[in-house]
């Protein structure tokens, strides 16, 4: 129980690596509010923690729009009176397109809630943070740390992630507040089984591509969520975690 009477935050906790995340961090003792556009996913994923005694709530917001996020953390601090861990973890990946043939729109869509998205809410967590102290955990990308073929507006917000999490970690260090992002690689979630609808022989080159020979799971990354949100990694801030199964260092 390495978060007993703590209060956690997941955008993103209607599926996926959110949806592993709360389960992961209500199982050690957190009650956790689950926010996400995605109302039933969200709703199934505090059921579950439910059903397994932990404590949850659902709060829907849209977390490219700062008038959704802070109301969510509204909500969240008359609830439970304090935030311990914020995982700010919604994302969007984007379509596979050269860069010269991004939209505007798609662009900007996919900015908004990656980027800015991460942004407004460490704009609104941070103040309700400082009141206890706590961690917060960006979900970036290994495509935060190397290009990405094809996906530049998306590996250009993970990126941006990056740069927030090493300026905030910077920022309020001596405030009881530290800041880290994870990095994961290709990990089995709905976002990249839409990828592979898209393009069917994307599995086998993306496997090829992983010196593990294989995807991440959601609960791997959740694990190092976990560690980045407790005490045991009390002496971490500014750091970008690689969970890639060796993809970043070849
Ligand atoms: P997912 O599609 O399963 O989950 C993403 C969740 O974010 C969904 O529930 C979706 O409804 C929610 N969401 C989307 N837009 C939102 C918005 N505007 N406001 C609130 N919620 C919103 O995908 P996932 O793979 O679990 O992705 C989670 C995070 O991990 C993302 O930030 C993604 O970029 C990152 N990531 C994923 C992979 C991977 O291979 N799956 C790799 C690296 C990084």
């Amino acid at each position: 129980m390495q978060l007993e009477g703590k209060v956690a935050l997941v955008t993103g906790g209607a599926s996926g690596i959110g949806r592993a995340t709360a389960l992961l961090l209500a199982s050690e003792g957190a009650r956790v509010v689950v926010s996400d556009v995605n109302v039933d996913g969200g709703e199934e994923t505090t059921r579950l923690i439910h059903q397994s005694n932990g404590g949850a709530m659902f709060v829907k917001a849209d977390v490219s729009k700062a008038a959704e996020v802070e109301a969510m953390v509204t909500l969240l601090m008359d609830t439970y009176g304090r935030l311990d861990c914020a995982i700010n973890n919604a994302g969007v990946g984007g379509t596979m397109t050269p860069t010269d043939k991004y939209t505007e729109e798609e662009w900007d869509f996919v900015m908004g809630i990656n980027l800015k998205g991460v942004w407004l809410c460490m704009k609104y967590e941070i103040p309700a943070m400082l009141k206890t102290g706590g961690a917060i955990v960006n979900v970036a990308s290994a495509a935060g740390l190397v290009g990405f073929r094809y996906n530049s507006a998306y590996a250009a917000s993970k990126h941006g992630v990056i740069g927030l999490t090493r300026s905030a970690a910077l920022e309020y260090a001596r405030k009881g507040i530290r800041v880290n992002a994870v990095c994961p690689g290709f990990t089995q979630t709905p976002m990249v089984e839409a990828m592979e609808t898209l393009n069917p022989k994307m599995t086998e080159a993306t496997i090829n591509a992983i010196p593990m020979r294989r995807l991440g799971t959601p609960e791997e990354i959740a694990q190092s969520v976990l560690w980045l949100c407790s005490d045991a990694s009390s002496f971490v801030t500014g750091h970008a975690l690689a969970i890639d199964g060796g993809t970043v260092v070849q």
